[in-house]
Formats: C-alpha cells, structure tokens, sequence
C-alpha cells in the first residue's frame, strides 16, 4: 500500500536515515555527518552494537581475529583501542561499537529502543517516509537500512515448541540481565551452527546434563586465543589507511598481514602436510591457502579437517558423528572453536544426531525423538535466522506504485550490487544479498559499502538529486553473476544453508552471498560511480 500521507520536499525532516547500529549504522551514521547531511538513526535495542548486542549468549565471541574485525577509517580510534584478546568476546565487542560511536558522536542523533515498522517512497516528492513504533513519522531523502543481514530469528520449525514447560532461551535473544543460571539443569541445545558451536562448551561447564540436537554436523578449526600480537598492533597502527585499503585488495576483505601466501595445488604432497598442520596449529584455516575453494585443493582440505576432528573425539561413535561427511568445507558457514569437540567426551555431554532419530515433538517434559522422550529442565535453541530477507520482511516497505519488498522479492533477493533494490530509489541495504557478505570481513564490507553508498549520495546531491535505483536487466546481471561464482565454490549449491535461504521452509532458494571477492566488488562498486551510474535509473 502507498503513502497515507502524500510528502513534498516541504516535509523533509532529515537528509539521511540511517536504521541500526552495528558496525555499519554507526558509520553510516559519522558519514552523513562528514558530508554535511542533516540525519537521525534509530535503533530497536536499547544501545549500539547490532549483533553484538543481542548475542549475549554463553561463550559469544567473534572467531574472526579482532584486528581483522575491527574500523580502520580513523587512524585515532585505532591507536586508541586495545583488544584484549585475539579473538573478542561478545562484551567487548559491543563496549567497542560504544567507544566509536562515542568518538564519532553519534549516540545523540539515535533514538534507541525504536523500531521502524514502515518506510513508504512518495512518486510525487521522491521522499521517503519513515514511521517509528511509537508513531512518530520522518520523511527524509535518502534511506540507509543497516539492519544486518543476521538480525531477525528464525522461529523454530519443530511441534509443541510451546508446550514444553522448562524454560527456554534463545542465543539470538539471550537475555541481558545475567540471571539465566543452568547449574545443575538438564538442558537440550538445538542446533550446531556457529552460536551453538560456541554455547554448547560454556552451558556444559555448569548444566547437570547437556543433549545437543544436531541436525547438521558443522566443520569446527581452531580459533586463535590469547593477547594480540604487539608487532602486528604496531604495523596496524602505523598505517590504518593503508590497511583498509588493502584489505579491500584481497579476496576476503581481510588486512592482508596474515593471509596465506601458497597455494596449495602448488605443493608437493610433504608440502601440503606440512602446511595444513601449520594451518591447524597457527593460523586461521579458512585463510590459509589461495585456493581453498578450487574444488581438488578442497576436497583435501575438506578430508584433513575431517580427521582432525575425529582425533579430539573419544567416542567413535559421537566422533565419527560429529564430523561433516556431506557437504565440502566452505559448504556451510564453518564454526571454529577450540574446545567445542573436546566438550562431548565429558561424561554428562550427548550428542542426538536427528539424522538418524529426528525430533518428533517437544513436549512439557523435554524432547520427544523417534527414538525417546530425553527429559529437560530448560531448552535452548541456537537455530539461526531467516537471513537477509527476514530483517528487511519485518518492515513495511513499499516503493515505486506502492510495490513491497516482499512482493519485489517475492521469488527472491533481487538487486544490483548488494545494495540497491529496483523500484526503490534512494534506499539503501548494506549488507543485503548478493553482496560478498559473510564471505568477507563483515567489518571491512560495513566500511566500504558505506562509503560507496555516501560516495553515491554526493554524486546525486552534486547533479541536482535525481533519484537512483538499478534497472532490472541490471539485477539480472546481477544474480546470474552471484550465481556464475556460487556454481565455482565447492557445496555453496549443493549444501542446505542460510547462505541459500535453505534454512527456512518455503523460502526461494536463491545463493545471496557474492563469492566474486571483495576486490572484483569493489571495483565494480566504483566503475559504476566513476561512469555516473550506468546499470542504474536515474528519476529527475
Ligand atoms: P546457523 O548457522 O543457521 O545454525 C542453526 C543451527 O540450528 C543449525 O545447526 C541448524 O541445522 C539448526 N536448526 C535449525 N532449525 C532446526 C530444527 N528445526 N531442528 C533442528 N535443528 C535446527 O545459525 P547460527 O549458529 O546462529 O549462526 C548464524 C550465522 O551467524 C553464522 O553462520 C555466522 O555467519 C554468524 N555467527 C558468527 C559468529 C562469529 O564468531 N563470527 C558467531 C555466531 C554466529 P541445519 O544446519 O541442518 O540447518
């Protein structure tokens, strides 16, 4: 439905809308600023971090390398921030997102705990109308929706999930208040994702009885711990514009310090078995080796994991469960940990593979499988989202002739860049589909697509603010491109993720990570910029 309200440049309350603040909000945010643009942002928590602040979870933690995650725009915020560890744990994540957005102070123009229930474009004013959850309206000219692409839950899909009368959590909603204790509880964990890969270890250090229902076994590398490296801090602080930069020349968007330099077809077979082992002991797997995903150097890797995984196990049989028989690494999003497999030789940790005894229904009691009802006292699921499409579902978007986003996308995301959407002009969607996402550098994509997207914004407000939206041959091109690279990558078709909307039932299937490569991205992010916009539509 279009506009109860027909708006005219007369009711601009702002230049720039700018909903959520994770990584990209805040500095989408500190951009309109930098450009001049008048701006206002809003928030449905009640403070800044996004994702960091809703995953409060027992053992949440980001298993990129804080260096890698982690702004390089300001060369003081990166000299004045240490990380406490390799890897930061959720906590300090979110006091990190705090401390930008206080340097960049932009905590003033956010109205937190405020959802945004619709957005609506008027054809007669080009403007957009933003209404809050507490009906307050705001018309603006440009729309900025960093509400992530891993920010709406999924509903578990499972009988009786109300019925049981134990408590219940979610990792994607842990409550804040620090109450939830599971000493000496019997507690069922549904799903083996990365949020349940890093929970499961933390809720068997208390829990009596820990059941792990695990419909997919998941690869699970180490993750690096411990205090950063001060020669790298010091090479990061040297140069921060630099780094980003080059971490925008790399396939992964990630500071190119320690990426693996060999390939490993190039290997000989010493070679490779010496730098898999250095990959498992030192690095960071997934980065390891240039041609991780060419499927010979793959399937190599996929085995090696495999093993690996099967030693840290006692049990054979929770072992060899355990272990991804069916889809290559890089499939599925792979989980690091370092001590998650060793979790399940504890005596009161079980592992229910639902591939041979599937969850019938839940129950008052606990879990009925097709095999026994397991009693519980709390159940937690850690069952993912409806990835990308879902955030962008939950608001009530229409553009031009009143279509929604739900009936434009309705076989599917569909847009041009990862950030544009036909039909509706100025409205911009860091990371949406289609863009290299979370097969980047979450935090190195924030950065440039929001550059891009404000770069894009003063180009329209230097040739006399045309509105922009691509073309449909554009979106076309798009994801046949999306798709051309996802047919390359081993499993990225053929394994059911979230990556494929596989996750959801009835969702279309349409791959929505961009596999091209941060660089390729980048430059055609640019190349459309610097030609004024060719794949696009320009509305006088
Ligand atoms: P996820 O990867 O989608 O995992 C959800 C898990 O729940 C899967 O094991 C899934 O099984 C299972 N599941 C879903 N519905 C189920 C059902 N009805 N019955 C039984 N099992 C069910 O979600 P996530 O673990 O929250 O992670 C989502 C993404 O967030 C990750 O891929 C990653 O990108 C990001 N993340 C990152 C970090 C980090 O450290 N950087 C940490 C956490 C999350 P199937 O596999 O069979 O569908």
């Amino acid at each position: 439905m279009n506009s109860e309200k027909s708006t005219s440049e007369l009711d601009l309350d702002c230049d720039v809308i700018v909903v959520g603040s994770g990584f990209a909000g805040i500095y989408a945010l500190w951009q309109a600023r930098q450009r001049g643009l008048s701006l206002r942002g809003f928030e449905r928590g009640s403070d800044v971090g996004g994702t960091w602040y809703w995953n409060t979870y027992p053992g949440a933690r980001c298993d990129v390398e804080s260096y890698n995650y982690a702004y390089f725009f300001d060369k003081d915020i990166v000299r004045d921030w240490d990380w406490s560890d390799a890897c930061a744990g959720q906590e300090e994540i979110q006091r990190y997102l705090r401390f930008v957005a206080e340097r960049c102070d932009v905590l003033n123009d956010i109205s937190f705990d405020t959802k945004i229930v619709s957005a609506v474009h008027s054809e007669e004013s080009g403007l957009w109308t933003v209404t809050t959850s507490h009906k307050e309206r705001i018309v603006c000219r440009y729309l900025v929706l960093a509400i992530g692409a891993l920010s709406e839950p999924k509903t578990p899909d499972i009988d009786g999930v109300d019925t049981f009368s134990g408590d219940t959590y979610f990792t994607s909603n842990w409550p804040k208040d620090h109450t939830v204790d599971l000493t000496g509880k019997r507690v069922g964990i549904v799903g083996t994702g990365s949020s349940g890969v890093q929970a499961i270890p933390e809720i068997a250090k208390t829990a009596s009885e820990v059941h792990v229902f695990q419909r997919t076994a998941n690869y699970v590398t180490p993750t690096r711990s411990g205090p950063m490296d001060p020669d790298l801090v010091a090479k990061l602080r040297k140069d921060p514009h630099a780094v980003r930069h080059a971490s925008r020349e790399t396939y992964g968007g990630h500071t190119p310090l320690d990426i693996g330099k060999e390939r490993f077809l190039e290997l000989d077979k010493a070679g490779r078995e010496r730098a898999l082992s250095e990959a498992w002991d030192g690095t960071y797997v997934p980065l390891a080796f240039r041609d991780a995903y060419l499927p010979e150097a793959n399937a190599a890797i996929s085995d090696f994991i495999r093993g690996k995984m099967l030693e840290q196990v006692n049990d054979s049989w929770t072992a060899n469960h355990l272990v991804p028989w069916d889809h290559p690494f890089g499939g599925k999003r792979p989980c690091m940990s370092n001590v998650y497999l060793q979790t399940y030789n504890l005596p009161h940790v079980h592992l229910v593979p639902l591939s041979e005894t599937p969850i019938e229904r839940i129950t008052t009691d606990g879990i009925e499988t097709t095999e026994e009802l397991i009693p519980l006292d709390v159940i937690v699921y850690a069952t993912g989202f409806d990835a990308i499409s879902g955030p962008l579902f939950a608001i009530d978007i229409s553009g031009i002739s009143g279509k929604s986003i739900t009936e434009a996308w309705e076989d599917g995301p569909a847009n041009y860049l990862g950030t544009m959407v036909h039909g509706f002009p100025n409205l911009f969607l860091p990371s949406s589909a289609m863009s290299p996402s979370v097969l980047s550098n979450m935090a190195t994509l924030a950065e440039q697509q929001i550059d891009f997207i404000f770069d894009s914004i003063d180009w329209l407000e230097n040739h006399g603010r045309p509105l922009l939206h691509p073309s449909t041959e554009s979106q076309n091109y798009w994801r046949e491109e999306t798709l051309s690279f996802a047919k390359r990558r081993p499993g990225a078709l053929s394994t059911k993720s979230w990556y494929s909307g596989a996750n959801i039932p009835g969702k279309p299937r349409v791959f929505m990570v961009y596999c091209g490569g941060f660089k390729r991205y980048n430059e055609k992010c640019y190349s459309e910029l610097m030609d004024g916009f060719p794949g696009y539509e320009l509305i006088p």
